[in-house]
């Protein structure tokens, strides 16, 4: 971090400035230029709030030289982290570091027999991850919401039946002692930001699914993912899954550029949803794809066997047969890419 003092100050004014700053465990480098003064801070400058330290009288301007967040920074850990579980039927199952896990299913658990077709059917086409909505983020109260902790238990059925890790959305901090036998919680776009979730969550032990804001920068969801890890779990997928855009053509606009970009910046594995992203289920396939070649190490897909009949999301769903024939095809693409499917 950089700090440009303004025009003018004592030199006992700057030492106090320094000593101040030295007690935020940094060391203080001083360079005196003719026309400007900067301060060089050397050291974990990760806690320093540069925003609070721009509004000290001394300083003229701060430059952060590296990213607000350290420990999901590559930098300070150059490999791939990889996530693994050892799922129910006894197969390890793997997101991140040359695997790609595929997670599929229902936007929501409507009933039993729909969770548990479409989760032998996404079983037998190869998805890795069983996914389904019991707590649902709707933007309209009049819309179904998910059917609450009935739906945790059908899913919860349907893992046993089917042996698949499941992955589901968790709205409310109230209702984690449900999520026991949950695999993956999902943490949706609406509550990325949302800090005191994101605390509870660094203290617990089962790896978390973090989707992008609608309106995130990748700054800012690299720090959502910082909050998790200063808490003490480092077990986080990060998820891309369509940002705002101007043209209401696709629902939202599949940022692909994310994934490297979230790849370089960080060693968390990254998945991307191309049914939130577009809205669209005839769009899914090719844009699932287009991930997986942009360095996606997964997706998230919504599958439904009836989609004119689902109660949430039914246009951006696939049926269990395109899953199927997208499935042969990113099998192909993980050999190109050379990674395990
Ligand atoms: C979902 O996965 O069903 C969901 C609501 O996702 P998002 O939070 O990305 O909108
Ligand atoms: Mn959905």
């Amino acid at each position: 971090m950089i700090i440009a003092i303004k025009r003018g100050v004592a030199e006992s004014e700057l030492e106090d400035f320094s000593r101040f700053l030295e007690g935020q465990g940094v060391k203080v480098h001083l360079s005196r230029g003719v026309s400007q003064t900067v301060l060089g801070l050397v050291g974990d400058t990760a806690a320093i709030d540069g925003e609070a330290l721009s509004a000290h009288h001394l300083v003229e301007k701060v430059i952060r030289v590296q990213e607000p967040y350290k420990r999901a920074n590559r930098i300070f850990h150059p490999d791939d982290t990889r996530i693994e579980l050892k799922a129910p039927d006894g197969v390890l199952r793997r997101v991140g570091g040359g695997c790609l896990g595929i997670i599929a299913g229902p936007c929501s658990v409507e009933t039993r027999e729909q969770i548990i077709a479409l989760a032998r059917a996404v079983k037998e086409a190869g998805a890795g991850f069983l996914r389904g909505g019991a707590f649902k983020p709707r933007t309209s109260p009049y819309s179904f919401q998910g059917l609450g902790p009935a739906g945790l238990d059908l899913l919860l059925e349907a893992k046993k039946e089917t042996g698949l890790p499941v992955v589901t959305e968790l709205m409310d901090i109230h209702h984690l002692e449900l999520f026991e036998d949950v695999d993956i919680i999902q943490v949706g776009a609406r509550n990325m930001q949302n800090f005191s979730l994101l605390k509870e969550l660094g203290r617990c032990k089962k790896p978390i699914l973090l989707k992008r804001g609608y309106a995130s920068t990748i700054t800012e969801l690299l720090m959502a993912a910082e909050y998790v890890m200063a808490g003490g779990n480092s077990r986080i997928i990060l998820c891309e899954r369509g940002i705002r855009s101007f043209d209401p053509y696709t629902r939202n606009i599949l940022d692909l550029s994310a994934i490297p970009a979230l790849k370089r910046q960080s060693h968390l594995p990254v998945i991307a949803d191309p049914s939130h992203a577009t809205g669209l289920a005839w769009m899914v396939p090719s844009m699932a794809k287009a991930a997986i070649a942009a360095g996606a190490d997964g997706l998230i897909i919504e599958v439904h066997n009836n989609p004119e009949a689902a109660l949430c999301d039914g246009e951006q769903s696939i049926t269990p047969d395109t899953f199927a024939s997208l499935m042969g095809a990113l099998r192909g693409l993980a050999d190109i890419e050379g990674k395990v499917l």
